[in-house]
């Protein structure tokens, strides 16, 4: 049924990323340079990232091999496991079978290693010294300093200032693995220079921290960038995820009819949910496919599709997609990793096609169904992964209420062992909904390029 084969290794981890791109119907618009307008190419890109992931980036290969040391890695959490969630079917009452595979089990806690260890290991190839990254709550962070010293390479992560104040836990993590941790903005970029002019209390926020990772891979010849979601490198390499899952359900007999992921920049949701959306392109399945954001940061159910900068002091190209402007700065919600202005080009791309649908959860309902969901599966999920538990559980009622049985699978995209002064302030009652921030989203939009308009 499947005309794309996907290669087991023997202990059943994929051998092969699958690339969406070949299976596109329309191709992703171009990349563009903000100085000319016109679309960039492979040596743009050079002085940010190793042309190996360069060329995975453009690519239109429907598979592309794992390195075998890349694999290796994979085998110390991977498979991830699938679960069926029978006590919560219970506790719900619901004819749906629902399921989730656990990205949890990394050493980190999420998905984020799966292109962290490929990423360092493309750098490492081509002779790269040293990775500069950024980090909100510091997941992503943890995850490249890990990698990072796996490979041998030094790490530099500039982390959101709020989260380094307040959430030093992962700050300790990535110290641990040795990588060297920056509170942003700093003053060792002139872009965290100019911020800081402005408001010297800045607490910072995710497209300022990029915007310093990048420039010091800009000046220096041995270092170079990496990026924990949105580019197209990304999310192929979180696609062991769905790949495993196919080959679970296959073991359970089963095939999903619903598939839910929670979106920040759109990679643990594209690792899981592209091997199957890639049937439902060739024409093969038709598996309903949905990517859950927060209110507070909507990019896909509010944000136009336009081009735009990835980071706030304007030093990247301009992709497609939907955004709600570079300068947008969300309110502080417990899921930091979803606090981004855009969202990934592919999952933007799949949107507008209608391969996909979006929705927006406010924080206290997350929080109510990520502890619904730890009292019967005894999994603490991370803030992040709780909005699409919410999207689950709405599905699962929904089956209640029309009194039929489907299967509802869900990415559980890391645990909540770092996140519980979150669950804490829940339960003080601490914990507050934002309102869609009409007023700065028209700021920052106000500013979008004009390029490709
Ligand atoms: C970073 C993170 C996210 C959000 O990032 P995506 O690229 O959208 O996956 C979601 N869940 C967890 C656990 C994360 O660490």
């Amino acid at each position: 049924m499947d005309t794309v084969k996907y290669i087991l290794s023997d202990d059943r981890i994929p051998r092969v990323w699958y690339n969406i791109q070949a299976d596109l119907p329309k191709p992703l618009p171009p990349v563009m340079h903000p100085g000319t307008g016109q679309p960039i190419g492979p040596d743009d890109l050079a002085p940010l990232f190793p042309m190996a992931l360069i060329m995975q980036e453009v690519s239109q290969e429907r598979i592309i091999e794992i390195p075998e040391e890349v694999l290796n890695i994979y085998q110390q959490w991977r498979p991830s496991p699938l679960f069926r969630a029978r006590r919560l079917e219970k506790v719900l009452d619901t004819p749906a079978r629902i399921y989730y595979k656990y990205e949890g089990v990394s050493p980190c806690g999420s998905h984020k290693p799966n292109t962290a260890v490929a990423q360092a290991y493309y750098n490492k190839q081509e002779g790269v010294k040293r990775l500069s990254t950024e980090t909100g709550a510091g997941q992503w962070g943890s995850a490249l300093s890990m990698a990072a010293a796996f490979l041998g390479l030094e790490c530099k992560v500039f982390m959101v200032r709020v989260s380094y104040d307040q959430k030093p836990y992962r700050r300790g993590m990535m110290e641990a693995y040795g990588a060297s941790v920056t509170p942003s903005p700093s003053n060792e970029t002139e872009s965290g220079k100019a911020i800081l002019a402005q408001n010297p209390d800045s607490t910072g926020s995710l497209g300022i921290a990029i915007s310093e990772a990048v420039e010091v891979a800009a000046k220096d010849p041995n270092t170079k960038y990496c990026l924990g979601s949105v580019l197209n490198h990304v999310l192929l390499h979180q696609t062991v995820v769905g790949q495993e899952a196919i080959e679970q359900f296959a073991m359970a007999d089963d095939y999903p009819d619903i598939i839910i992921g929670c979106t920040g920049g759109g990679s643990n949701f594209s690792g899981l949910v592209f091997p199957f959306v890639g049937r439902n392109l060739r024409g093969e399945t038709e598996t309903r496919v949905i990517a859950v954001e927060p209110t507070a940061c909507p990019s896909l159910t509010k944000g136009p599709y336009a081009y735009d900068f990835g980071d706030t002091a304007h030093l990247t190209p301009l992709v497609k997609m939907h955004t709600l402007g570079s300068t947008f700065v969300p309110a502080g919600i417990h899921a930091g990793g979803l606090r981004y202005h855009g969202m990934a080009p592919l999952v933007s791309h799949l949107l507008q096609l209608g391969a996909i649908e979006a929705v927006a959860y406010n924080q206290l309902e997350t929080f109510a169904a990520g502890v619904q969901f730890a009292r019967a599966e005894g999994i603490l999920p991370a803030p992040e992964a709780n909005h699409a538990i919410a999207a689950a559980l709405k599905e699962a009622l929904r089956c209640k209420k029309e009194g039929v049985s489907r299967a509802i699978l869900f990415n559980l995209s890391g645990h909540g062992h770092f996140d519980v002064q979150a669950y804490l302030d829940y339960h003080a009652g601490k914990l507050v909904d934002y309102e869609y921030p009409e007023e700065e989203i028209a700021m920052a939009l106000a500013g979008l390029p004009s390029v490709g308009a």
